[in-house]
């Protein structure tokens, strides 16, 4: 049995209402890079990417150790032109270099990258000046543009105040990228909606629970939502981290008020990990459908 199909049937167990057998492909499937968060403990950084139509094509986040599951899992990089980014944490975009690094070294032709990721605002740069410090013509790593590929960056700030309107920024071949604005303490952030044909995964990023009316708006009716999950219910986890992450109490009652029809918890923690069973009662106490929990290299398929 292969690795893909061991994890495939591990997900069977964990989302039998959004998976689907036999060989074809699905028109959407996540595979997960990274389930951790700033914490070195044996996970990924939080990261993902998209496959679509059977071929990857969206990166979601990529915190350290995005770049060796990358590699460990054989993943065709060629086709990978989007980048959303839910915010400029380093769990969630210290392997975007790296990635860069490893896409050119795929590609036969150009590269011309979309990215997109908050505005800025206090220690946080805007996602355009982020990038172009990484790999702009007086960042960092100038020279990756001279390494491979020939690439260019077309990179959207998007707006980070609450009241800011859902938007659509991608929407093509029946492909269709929303975002909403979120709230992680002092760091910029925002969530995004993924739609593929009739399949939609929501990505809430990392934040706190004063965000969930934008969060709840976004995920309306998707297929999956992807929970990140640093804190246990309170008291149980250090108060500061509550003015930056959703309980899991909080979690299930955004899940049953957006009506989607599973959840995967993500972005876990050490003291999370070890606490799985409670979390999932908190979870449970509001919202009855499929829940699981992300390990690195999870693939998760996505839609009827
Ligand atoms: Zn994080």
């Amino acid at each position: 049995m292969n690795m893909l199909i061991a994890l495939a049937l591990a997900v069977t167990v964990l989302f039998p209402a959004c998976l689907r057998a036999g060989p074809a492909k699905p028109a959407m499937e996540v595979v997960v890079l990274g389930s951790g968060g700033p914490r070195a403990f044996g996970r990924a950084g939080s990261s993902y990417i998209l496959v679509l139509d059977g071929r990857p094509r969206i990166l979601v986040d990529a915190g350290p150790g995005a770049f060796l599951r990358l590699g460990e899992l054989h993943l065709d990089l060629e086709s990978v032109d989007t980048v959303l980014l839910t915010h400029l944490h380093i769990d969630h975009s210290a392997d975007l270099a790296a990635f860069f690094n490893a896409r050119a070294l795929t590609s036969d032709g150009p590269i011309a990258y979309r990215i997109f990721g908050p505005d800025g605002a206090g220690l946080f740069p805007k996602t355009s000046r982020f990038v172009d410090l990484l790999v702009g013509n007086d960042g960092a790593f100038a020279y990756q543009k001279t390494f491979g590929a020939d690439e260019s960056f077309v990179v959207r700030d998007l707006a980070i105040s609450l009241d800011s309107a859902r938007t659509k920024i991608v929407d093509e071949n029946g492909l269709a990228v929303e975002e909403i604005a979120t709230h992680h303490g002092d760091c910029p952030s925002v969530a995004y909606r993924i739609s593929y044909r009739s399949a939609s995964v929501v990505f809430s990023g990392d934040m706190d629970a004063s965000a969930l009316p934008n969060l709840v708006q976004l995920a309306k009716n998707a297929d999956l939502l992807i929970f990140n999950c640093a804190v246990l219910d309170p008291p149980r986890s250090p108060s500061q981290l509550y003015g930056l992450h959703t309980p899991p109490t909080k979690i299930g009652e955004a899940a049953r008020d957006s009506g989607v029809k599973s959840l995967l918890v993500s972005h876990l923690a050490p003291d999370v990990e070890g606490q799985e069973d409670a979390v999932r009662k908190s979870i449970r106490a509001a919202f009855r459908r499929p829940v699981g929990f992300a390990s690195d290299k999870l693939h998760v398929l996505v839609g009827k």
